[in-house]
């Protein structure tokens, strides 16, 4: 299975509506939109064992993020470290609920269930199976990834870290590394999950009856 995963079809550009026709990718192939240049398709080796071990270790950095102090703080003497997750409560604690949330959800949440499904989707697309179940979940990995904030939050938190270390002497944890590598990883795990090669794949396993 590993040539030619994605089959040739008519396919709309979802960035400017463009119908296009694209041909069978080869391994290491792409297509772009002719119009906007939009990455319509990648075609890559072993798809989901890839998606499988970048999603999995993205799980792991994750968990390894949440068990260590993300960073400490010491200003006038004054030292306070913290884990990711008491982040999100000192947020709720000084009436940023609103904020709390949206992290607890955006930057937490929602890339954690993206990794799960992508865990089960891949494996199970490797082995050449697809349940009947796993067709709203996989409708759900490509609409959540519009709400999957992890990138914005890495790049926030390092402007933060710089204007913090003009006040106060800040030392970043272990838990810093680690959300850095998780949220790399968790780029690499979705984009590993190209969307038509994905379709394509379920399509042929429906179409062989298994
Ligand atoms: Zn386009």
């Amino acid at each position: 299975m590993a040539s030619e995963l994605i089959q040739a079809g008519a396919i709309g550009c979802p960035e400017c509506d463009l119908l296009g026709e694209i041909p069978a990718l080869a391994p290491g192939e792409r297509a772009r939109c002719s119009r906007c240049g939009f990455l319509l398709a990648v075609s890559y080796e072993d798809p989901f064992g890839r998606a499988f071990s970048f999603a999995l270790s993205a799980l792991i950095m994750l968990l390894v993020a949440m068990a260590f102090p993300f960073l400490s703080i010491t200003a006038s003497g004054i030292s306070n470290s913290m884990t990711l997750l008491q982040t999100v409560s000192y947020l709720a604690d000084y009436g940023a609920d609103v904020i709390a949330f949206l992290v607890l959800v955006f930057v937490i949440l929602v890339p954690a269930i993206m990794l799960l499904l992508i865990l089960v989707l891949s494996l199970s697309l490797r082995r050449h199976r697809f349940h009947p179940l796993l067709q709203a979940p996989t409708r759900w990995l490509f609409h959540l990834n519009a709400w999957a904030m992890v990138e914005v939050f890495a790049i926030g938190v390092i402007v933060s870290l710089v204007k913090l270390a003009a006040m106060a002497h800040v030392e970043l944890g272990l838990s810093f590394w680690a959300y850095l590598a998780f949220s790399g990883l968790f780029l690499l795990a979705f984009s590993s999950m190209d969307r038509l090669t994905v379709w394509s794949v379920i399509d042929r396993i429906r179409r062989s009856g298994t």
